[in-house]
């Protein structure tokens, strides 16, 4: 085993590696953006092709020695545009940040007006973040959503009708509905702007159908590769065939110098995964675990954002409950659940500290929980919440996510 291997050269690593397999083995994985790949998309990250040079396109390369670099790059490239009904798809951006920011270079230039989804709302950091570089370089104007955890297309409307930005963003890492990206276009459309559609948390949501496809609506879109998609951690662009040059400049030699070709072999299984039907029964089962879960916790009298979820996550809003964030999430850590503090609309915490928990399905539905299973983490969930003071009822609650951990083991086979 590979383990074995590093343990010869570096028994620190080893050691650290073995007891973060650990961990995720014992806990309930509930941080919405992260998932479990299959041991081949593993696999692959692991091999050879991290020792090559492949600056440039497939059989456009700076580099010799590229031929079966290429051949693996063009069976991601047309996997991709296979999976999401593209025109275009550039397989190198090393992250979802990158991808964004590669679209940004060829759509805007410095200055320039961009709408995005505010951070605090549900956006993400490369959406016009102060702290980014989206919002260092471009003047940004930021929606955001309704008290229903709805995005209010009026007012997007006629925040783009009054600052006619060159660049609309629509995506999210945390929105619990559906996002309409005809409407988007709509708006993109009556204003001039071009249109990116970020669905690095719902890809695979996308690409089974389970929500609807920003094709043909946008002109670009960018999605990660390990969040529901379930590949290794890298970035996708999509985009229409007049954008192809265009973007793919941008990448390279615009952004990034030479590719994760080992990655690139990763993502190209995963995307072959992720065209089977396997996959199908995953995405829909996603979703009626994010529903199960989100329907427990209000049994037990907790309040989510927007009251329920139509995808794969949903915030607990703690304010009722006079419980802060950052506390109960770690809280939940000590009874084996993991999942990150988030803001709800209007919230009156810092972001710090904030008064909600994001929660997502799709790591535990890889392991196998299904809708019970999701009944009695929202039961563990809700006991926590109210009983985070008395350490007896949290080590009770650790033993029973332990047996839900139990029950579905990782990597076994
Ligand atoms: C996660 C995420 C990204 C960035 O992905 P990284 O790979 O972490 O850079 C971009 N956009 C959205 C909407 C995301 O949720």
């Amino acid at each position: 085993m590979e383990i074995e291997v590093i343990r010869k050269t570096d028994p620190e690593v080893a050691e650290l590696i073995e007891k973060e397999f650990e961990r995720q083995q014992t806990t309930i994985e509930l941080i919405a953006s992260e998932n479990f790949t299959s041991k081949a998309v593993m696999a692959a990250a692991g091999t050879v092709l991290t020792n090559k040079y492949a600056e440039g396109k497939p059989y456009k390369r700076f580099y010799n020695g590229c031929e079966n670099i290429d051949k693996i790059e063009e069976l991601a490239q047309e996997r991709a545009k296979k999976l999401f009904n593209a025109d275009h798809a550039n397989v190198q951006p090393h992250s979802g940040a990158q991808a964004n920011m590669a679209v940004f270079m060829y759509a805007v230039k410095p200055g320039d007006t961009v709408m995005g989804m505010d951070l605090s709302n549900g956006g993400h950091l490369s959406h016009g973040s102060p702290v980014n570089f989206s919002g260092l370089y471009f003047n940004i104007v930021s929606y955001g959503i309704n008290n229903n955890g709805e995005i209010d297309y009026e007012n997007v409307r006629q925040l783009a009708l009054e600052n006619k930005p060159k660049l609309i963003i629509a995506g999210a890492s945390n929105y619990s509905k559906i996002i309409d990206f005809k409407k988007f276009k709509e708006i993109a459309d009556e204003v001039g702007a071009l249109l990116l559609a970020d669905i690095a948390h719902i890809a695979a949501l996308v690409a089974t159908g389970e929500h609807p496809s920003p094709f043909p609506y946008a002109d670009f879109v960018t999605t990660t590769t390990h969040k529901t998609l379930r590949g290794p951690r890298g970035g996708i662009i999509m985009c229409k065939q007049e954008h192809a040059a265009g973007i793919d400049k941008a990448v390279f030699p615009g952004m990034q110098g030479g590719p994760l070709e080992h990655i690139i072999a990763a993502k190209a299984i995963a995307l072959k995964e992720a065209l089977s039907d396997d996959f199908k029964v995953y995405a829909k089962q996603v979703v009626l675990n994010a529903k199960a879960l989100a329907n427990s916790l209000i049994e037990e009298g907790l309040d989510i954002v927007g009251n329920g979820t139509d995808n794969h996550l949903m915030t607990l809003d703690l304010r009722k409950m006079n419980k802060t964030g950052k506390d109960i999430a770690n809280v939940l850590e000590k009874v084996g659940i993991t999942a990150n503090k988030n803001t709800v609309p209007n919230d009156p915490q810092s972001p710090f500290v904030t008064s909600g928990v994001r929660l997502g399905s799709p790591a535990v539905t890889t392991r196998g929980f299904k809708e019970e299973d999701m009944k009695e983490v929202g039961k563990i969930i809700a006991e926590a919440v109210k009983n985070s003071d008395s350490e007896e009822k949290l080590k009770e609650l650790r033993h029973r996510s332990l047996a839900l951990c139990k029950k579905y083991p990782l990597y076994e086979d």
